[in-house]
Order: structure tokens, then sequence, then C-alpha cells
């Protein structure tokens, strides 16, 4: 996905977007409360914009700085599990091996990246956790679900290499796929500018994985 905004331009994964939700309203009025002030531990280890403009995106506040096994940096809402981190770790070994298949050389390690793990707006039992965003140019899609759509994760800043995605509990395969969805678009930026833009936005067609 592809959003132009003050700050950032964000991408968000739709292709794990397919399941339904009964919970929008609720979770439209909670994005709705104002960002907080960014946090003095995390705003230690990320630039103040990339928090302000996750706390502005999520309505969260993070609270939580540390990193995976693997050296990905980690800004959190609340303590992430080990099998997070590691389902993170993987979503990036994942993806690593897919840009080298493809020949690309640029931010293939986890230590160049910084993840942003928000509370999940989907609270139904079975679903993939997701976060609410406007829907922007995706309105009237498929993926419109009354004036905002669920995002498995987003692109806050290709430059700064950092996403975010919804904190998972109980199954976390879904988030080493969103970590490798949005990684790819991540890759693309540094590796072949011209894939990137013609990948970004997936309310022109396209999903995830775009590297195979
Ligand atoms: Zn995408």
């Amino acid at each position: 996905m592809f959003k132009k905004n003050r700050v950032a331009i964000l991408f968000i994964v739709l292709s794990l977007m397919s399941g339904l939700s009964l919970f929008a309203f609720d979770v439209v009025a909670q994005r709705r409360r104002p960002a907080s002030n960014a946090n003095r531990r995390a705003n230690a280890v990320v630039p103040r914009y990339l928090l302000a403009e996750a706390e502005s995106i999520s309505g969260d506040r993070f609270r939580i700085a540390t990193h995976t096994p693997a050296g990905v940096k980690i800004i959190a809402v609340s303590e992430p599990s080990r099998p997070m981190l590691d389902a993170i770790d993987k979503g990036f070994t994942d993806l690593f091996a897919a840009a080298r298949r493809a020949n690309f050389r640029r931010n293939l390690s986890h230590q160049n990246y910084t993840v942003f793990i928000a509370r999940s707006d989907r609270a139904a039992n079975n679903a993939i956790p997701a976060i609410a965003v406007g829907a922007s140019q995706y309105a009237g899609t498929q993926y419109d679900r009354g004036g905002f759509i669920y995002a498995a994760g987003l692109v806050l800043d290709p430059n700064a290499n950092a996403f975010i995605i919804a904190e998972h509990t109980r199954d976390f395969r879904p988030a080493s796929d969103a970590v490798r969805f949005e990684g790819e678009h991540i890759v693309l930026y540094h590796n072949d500018p011209r894939r990137f833009e013609a990948t970004a936005d997936h309310s022109r067609g396209g999903g995830h994985p775009i590297l195979k």
C-alpha cells in the first residue's frame, strides 16, 4: 500500500486482510484518541519522528525498547514474548534469503531494521492480528471496512528501515509473514527502486510475496 502523509510514506500488507471483522466501530473510535508524547526510553533508540508517526498511526504508547536475538530493534507497547521475537527474526531470515536469490545486497541484516509492535485492533478469536488505519486510496475497494482497513503492517519510513506490525499472542506464523512482507517493500526500496514503485500500492493490484 502507498499513502502520502505528513511525515512518511506508508505501505500496507493487504494479502493478509481477507478475513472480515465485526469490531469495526470500536476499533475506529479507539484509534481516534490523540497520540501521546514520545516515550523517553523508546525515544532514546529511535528518532522522535518515527515514534511520533507510529503513535499517530496506532494510537498506542510505545514504552518498551528491546531487540530480538538476531538484533532487530524492537519498539513495543508491551514486553514482547520470546515466540514473537523469534517470529520476527524468522520473517527477516526468510526475506533475506529471497532477496539474495534476487541478487540484492543492501540492507540484508537483522540489525538494519526497526520493528514497532502495536496493540492489535482485531479482537475476534480467530482473526489474524492487524492495525486499523484510514482507508485512504483503499476506500471502496474490497479491503474497505467502512472508512478504514485492517493492515497486517505498514512501512513507517523505508529510509529508516522501519515498519509497524500488530502484536501476536497465539499463532506466530502470521507475524513472520507480516515481517517478511513489510520488509519486502523496504528491501525493494533499497535494491530495486523501480520495482518498489511498481509494487508499493496494492490498491492498484498485487500483493505478497513479491520476492519468491
Ligand atoms: Zn505490501
